[in-house]
C-alpha cells in the first residue's frame, strides 16, 4: 500500500520555504516521487570528486566491490533486518504465473483497475544499506578469516521507504562504506581510527561538524529499547553537519560497530576460531554532496581553496 506522500508525488519539488530550495534545481531533477531524483552534471562533477577523495583514503589491502541496487531477499531476512527496520524495506515484486494470468493483471490497468493487486514477491529486495551483501559473500568463501581479518570498499544505490520533501532525506541514495571483519580488537581499532579521521575529512571539505553517539531509528516500541541499548553501548557514532545556520545538523557519516551479530548469523570466524566482529564506516554520499553545495554555494570555482584542493576541483 502506498502512503499519502507516495501518492502526492507528481512534480515532487521541495517547498519554496526550504532553505535548500536555491540549490535544489541546479542539483536535482524531480522524478515524480518524493525523495527520488535525477542528478545533474553539476552535482555529479562534485559527487564523483568526493568518491575519488574517499578512494584515495582506502587502505591498499581493501577489496573493492560495487553492488547493484538489489540483493537477495533471503539473505536480508537472515540478517535480521525485519526485526529492526521493516518499515523502511522495499521488496521487488513481479507478475508471476502464466501468460494468461499476467495478461489479465496487466489489462486491469488499461481498464482503470489496480494491476498491482496481482503482484507477488520475488527473491529480491532493494538493498537498504550497502554492507548487507558483504557478510554472506565472506561466508560463501568458507567463513574463516585470514590472519588480520578482511577489509572491503563497497558502495550501492540503496533504498529506504522514507518519503520526504527534504533534500537530505531521500528514498534512493548512494552509500559508500568501508567494512572491516575481524577480531574484536581489530574492529575497535578500525572504528576508532575512522572516528579520529572524521575531523580531518570535515576540515578537508570545509564543512562544520560534530561527532556524536547515535542510535538507529529502530521500528516500533521494541525498537525503542534496541535504540537505548545501542546508545548505551556506544555502538554507533555519527558525523553531523548543519547545512545552514539554524539548521538542525544532518548525519552525513556513520561509524557502526555490530559486535558479533553478522559473525553469528553467517558463521564467520576469526583466526582464533572466535565469532568474527564487524564494523562499517558509511559515507552518505548524497548528504555529503548536498552539504558541500549548501555550505559553499553552487559556484565551485568560488569554494575554499583547501576544499577545491581536497576534491581536485
Ligand atoms: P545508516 O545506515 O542509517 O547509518 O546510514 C548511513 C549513512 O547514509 C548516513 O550516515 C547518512 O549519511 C546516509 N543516509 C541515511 N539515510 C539517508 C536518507 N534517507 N537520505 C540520504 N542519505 C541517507
Ligand atoms: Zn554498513
Amino acid at each position: 500500500m502506498s502512503t499519502a506522500l507516495d501518492k502526492a508525488a507528481a512534480g515532487a519539488t521541495p517547498p519554496a520555504k526550504d532553505p535548500l530550495a536555491h540549490i535544489s534545481a541546479a542539483l536535482f531533477v524531480p522524478m515524480g516521487v518524493y525523495g527520488v531524483y535525477a542528478r545533474t552534471a553539476l552535482y555529479l562533477s562534485v559527487r564523483d570528486r568526493l568518491d575519488a577523495y574517499i578512494s584515495a583514503m582506502r587502505d591498499p589491502t581493501a577489496e573493492v566491490m560495487r553492488f547493484p541496487p538489489v540483493m537477495s531477499r533471503a539473505q536480508l531476512e537472515k540478517s535480521g533486518y525485519l526485526k529492526s527496520f521493516p518499515n523502511l524495506l522495499g521488496c521487488v515484486c513481479a507478475l508471476h504465473g502464466t501468460e494468461a494470468s499476467i495478461r489479465t493483471a496487466a489489462d486491469r490497468h488499461e481498464s482503470g483497475g489496480d494491476w498491482t493487486a496481482a503482484l507477488t514477491s520475488s527473491d529480491l529486495v532493494l538493498s537498504p544499506a550497502a554492507c548487507y551483501p558483504v557478510y554472506p559473500i565472506v561466508a560463501a568463501r568458507g567463513g574463516r578469516l585470514p590472519p588480520g581479518g578482511l577489509l572491503f570498499d563497497i558502495d550501492a544505490d540503496v533504498f529506504r521507504h522514507e518519503p520526504s520533501l527534504n533534500l537530505d532525506r531521500l528514498q534512493s541514495f548512494r552509500m559508500r562504506e568501508f567494512v572491516r571483519i575481524g577480531s574484536p580488537q581489530a574492529i575497535l581499532e578500525f572504528r576508532e581510527a575512522w572516528i579520529a579521521r572524521a575531523p580531518v575529512i570535515a576540515n578537508d571539505l570545509g564543512l562544520p561538524f560534530t561527532i556524536e553517539v547515535a542510535n538507529d531509528a529502530f521500528f516500533g516500541r521494541v525498537g525503542q529499547v534496541m535504540a537505548v541499548s545501542q546508545r548505551q553501548q556506544a555502538l554507533k557514532f555519527e558525523m553531523l553537519i548543519p547545512y545552514h545556520t539554524k539548521a538542525s545538523p544532518t548525519a552525513c557519516m556513520s561509524f557502526n560497530y555490530h559486535r558479533e551479530h553478522f559473525g553469528n548469523v553467517w558463521s564467520i570466524h576469526d583466526e582464533q576460531g572466535e565469532k568474527a566482529h564487524t564494523s562499517c564506516v558509511a559515507f552518505g554520499i548524497d548528504r555529503l554532496s548536498v552539504a558541500l553545495f549548501a555550505v559553499h554555494g553552487l559556484d565551485v570555482t568560488r569554494w575554499p581553496a583547501a576544499t577545491r584542493q581536497a576534491l581536485a576541483l
